[in-house]
């Protein structure tokens, strides 16, 4: 990586295509591209900005260097990583020879007045040969030892950030991690989990340890044209915030989501609605392409007037998610709170049954297409 303290006024000169004039204060060369200068304390934001607005970014040099040549992969400040094409990286990292990467950011995710603390968690992993798709998980190494005097094992994670990760550089990964609390039955003492409270408490710069990545159950479909259901509680939202930044946020040459994604998310109380702010601007955005649905138990009512769970919604839904479901194009993926399965079973098994279709023949039927995903925890 660059060093900030030693060098931090030198410029870099970004050449990047895609851009459209409009609104630009740079010009656009004969050839499509751009070039851009940036200092060097700015070169993430402005990369990320460049791939909002579209842009893709062909080379960086140090600016008074000859401009016409080099790519970025020969400029990259990361060394490249080991990346073969169409392979889903699996446990690059064993847990005893995990990958130490660094926490970059620790925010909390519940608003004032939710229940519980959920914390969202970015860690560098730059000058690592750490890839990973969306959908995978990966797994930490909390310090010290366990009750047996030996060291802690790891917990697994699901990932929260797409392949680029939340700066789109291709260097950090993200996680959602909660904060595990409760009382011990029989002394009645608050108990805090090991994996998640050291998560929780990371401060910036601090090192941890990472294992994986781990996971071939929650992957998403290459298919630009599938429908993507997607049903989760509390942190379960973790993969799908990683498929929907994949689908709506980011650009990318070779996948352009065209197809219909529905997220329905159960969660205890409005500010424990996890990322609500950026869920509910890609949903304003993108009005035809994805559908939100919120299931708040503790605040909102089911028909029976009791509180409204995710299967509730379900049920609530439930021709219309029968009627996808049977589309060859619709993947139905299921992450968060063990347990949650069961009344999101017996709603599709009402509704399959109005069409003399046994549920559990036909989920059956789903699991060996590949189209009917579960991972709860
Ligand atoms: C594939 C996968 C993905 C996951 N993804 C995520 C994720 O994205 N975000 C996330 O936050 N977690 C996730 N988890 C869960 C995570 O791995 C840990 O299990 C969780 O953080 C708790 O670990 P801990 O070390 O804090 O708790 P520990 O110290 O390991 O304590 C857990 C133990 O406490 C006991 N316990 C827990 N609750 C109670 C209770 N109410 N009463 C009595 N005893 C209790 C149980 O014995 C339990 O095994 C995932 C798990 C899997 C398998």
């Amino acid at each position: 990586m660059y060093s900030l303290t030693e060098f931090d006024n030198r410029m870099f000169v970004y050449e990047v295509a895609g851009l459209s004039q409009e609104g630009l204060a740079y010009p656009i060369r004969n050839s499509g591209t751009t070039y851009i200068n940036v200092p060097l304390k700015r070169m993430n934001q402005e990369m990320v900005r460049i791939q909002r607005m579209g842009g893709k970014i062909l080379s960086i040099k140090p600016k008074g260097a000859d401009t016409t040549t080099a790519t970025i992969k020969k400029e990259a400040p990361a060394p490249q990583k080991k990346k073969a094409k169409g392979k889903i990286p699996v446990n690059t990292y064993r847990p005893k020879n995990p990958l130490v990467g660094k926490c970059v950011e620790n925010t909390e995710l519940v608003g004032e007045g939710g229940i519980g603390t959920v914390r969202h968690l970015i860690f560098d992993i730059s000058g690592s040969d750490l890839t990973y798709v969306e959908g995978q998980s990966i797994g930490i190494i909390p310090p010290g030892k366990d009750d047996k005097g030996k060291p802690h094992k790891l917990r697994l994670y699901s990932i929260g950030s797409t392949r680029h990760g939340d700066r789109l550089d291709d260097k950090t990964v993200s996680l959602c991690v909660r904060e595990l609390v409760y009382q011990d039955p029989k002394s009645g003492k608050t108990i805090k989990g090991v994996c998640s409270s050291y998560l929780c408490a990371l401060e910036n710069g601090e090192d941890v340890k990472i294992t994986g990545p781990v996971g071939k159950e929650m992957l998403l479909p290459d298919d630009e044209d599938a429908n993507i259901i997607m049903m989760a509680t509390g942190t379960g939202i973790a993969p799908f915030r990683a498929y929907l930044w994949r689908m709506f946020k980011e650009k990318h040459e070779d996948y352009k989501f065209k197809g219909f994604a529905w997220l329905i998310f159960g969660i205890p109380t409005t500010p424990n609605i996890l990322y609500k702010e950026e869920l509910e601007k890609l949903q304003a955005e993108y009005k035809d392409h994805f559908r939100l649905t919120y299931a708040i138990s503790r605040e909102q009512k089911n028909t029976e007037g009791g509180r409204m769970y995710i299967q509730h919604r379900v049920a609530e839904h439930a021709q219309e998610l029968w009627e996808l479901i049977q589309q060859p194009k619709t993947h139905t993926y299921i992450c968060g709170l063990k347990g949650m399965e069961g009344g999101i079973d017996d709603a599709l098994k009402a509704a399959a049954a109005k069409k003399d279709v046994q549920w559990s023949e036909y989920r059956t039927k789903m699991k060996k297409e590949h189209r009917w995903h579960v991972e709860t925890y």
